[in-house]
């Protein structure tokens, strides 16, 4: 029972692997429960984040934005986090976790290559061999981050089985690591997959909350109405949702990709669309996954790549199930209108994951008429620039 209740957020989550990966699995549940409370293991990571990564990063209040809608709208601005995302606080927990696991080779999948170059980042600045899986589908419409990725250090596994994307990639990484368990560490992206890799992630990018509410007391000498994130795997809401978690007045609002709508089939909205969103089991974990009448699972579509993912981290599935997160989504134009906006309105070019947080703000402004509230500003929108040039059919 108590192995039960440390694997699980409530029904979800678990570890549905191969047998052949479970002592994989437990090495490392024991590595993390050790390195987590340890001294030296947190002043290492902590170091890292302010040196390096330059945290805390800011929390910024909107002017402009706040009075075009109404509210009060500070963003946490993960955007100036080194790499340009919050993924890069995660590579760097789980890269030193490896080392203090005496290994010497980390291994990730990417689908839009975001998290590969965190990865490959943090294993450069500590010294470990990388290798990244991704899609040929994707490495054929990502080539500036798979040139990253090569120049700092890392080798980009083309990956040419199923649809040719992330799913795939985080199957042929689950094979590697099955296969060279000894000196190899799976770098997982987001706050999914087997336990312990979901509590670990959320552990990870817990930071993001921790200084927001921080940030937020000492500016407003108040607490929030409401935090708002975007939910692909789910690691960046997750880690906001942590630091309010325990303030249960606190409203924790998070957004999914809606693509060109629930009815068109054609998104990554695994809880709205009730057809085709359902628990089952992928990528060892049980949780809501898009999935057809025979359990299939469905293919995705989003204009941002980070939230283009079939299934959602467990956790997840448990605090909408419990009413203690609540979720929605934005479609590709409302996150294009967005991404537009916060760009002229307040100097600042969203990724397009992030701008979902915003576009469901901007949707549902007159709920939040006078409320305080944070946006988690996942990411910056550099790398989006072409994709958003051409779905706002401008010529570059
Ligand atoms: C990868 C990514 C996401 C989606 O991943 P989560 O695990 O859901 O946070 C969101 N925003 C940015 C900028 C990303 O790179």
């Amino acid at each position: 029972m108590k192995i039960f209740q440390k694997n699980y957020f409530g029904k979800y989550g678990g570890i549905f692997v191969p047998e052949t990966l479970m002592p994989a699995c437990k090495q490392l549940e024991q590595a993390f429960n050790k390195c987590k409370n340890n001294k030296q293991f947190n002043n290492e990571f902590h170091y890292l984040l302010k040196e390096y990564v330059g945290r805390p990063t800011a929390l910024t209040f909107c002017d402009k934005l706040s009075k075009k809608l109404g509210c009060k709208i500070y963003l946490k601005r993960e955007d100036l986090a080194h790499t340009g995302a919050h993924k890069i606080n995660n590579a760097l927990g789980q890269a030193l976790l490896a080392k203090h696991m005496g290994k010497t080779r980390v291994i990730a999948e990417t689908g839009a290559g975001q998290h590969g170059v965190a990865t490959a980042t943090a294993a450069a600045k500590l010294g470990l061999k990388c290798d990244v899986y991704m899609g040929i589908v994707d490495i054929e419409r990502q080539k500036p981050n798979v040139f990253r990725m090569k120049m700092l250090g890392a080798n980009v596994i083309p990956v040419k089985t199923g649809s040719q994307t992330l799913k795939d990639a985080i199957n042929e990484a689950l094979r590697d690591w099955t296969a060279n368990v000894e000196d190899t560490h799976y770098l997982l992206g987001s706050a999914l997959g087997p336990h312990p890799y979901p509590t670990m992630v959320a552990h990870f990018q817990s930071i993001i909350g921790k200084e927001a509410r921080k940030q937020i007391l000492k500016i407003e000498k108040k607490l929030p109405y409401a935090v708002i994130a975007c939910v692909g795997g789910g690691s960046n809401a997750i880690g906001i949702f942590k630091g309010f978690a325990k303030d249960q007045k606190v409203k924790l609002i998070g957004v999914e990709a809606g693509g060109y709508g629930i009815s068109s089939k054609k998104h990554a909205a695994r809880f709205a669309d009730k057809s085709l969103g359902r628990p089952g089991i992928i990528h060892g974990s049980f949780t809501y996954v898009l999935q057809d009448k025979y359990g299939q699972i469905y293919n995705t579509h989003s204009v941002s790549a980070g939230l283009d993912y079939c299934a959602v981290g467990p956790e997840h599935s448990y605090l909408r199930e419990i009413k203690r997160a609540e979720y929605s989504y934005a479609t590709d134009k409302e996150c294009l209108g967005a991404f537009q906006l916060l760009s002229k309105e307040e100097g600042i070019i969203p990724a397009l994951e992030s701008a979902h947080a915003v576009a469901y703000l901007i949707k549902n402004h007159k709920r939040f008429k006078n409320k305080l509230i944070i946006v988690n500003l996942s990411g910056r929108g550099d790398k989006d620039i072409y994709i958003a040039a051409d779905e706002l059919g401008i010529k570059l």
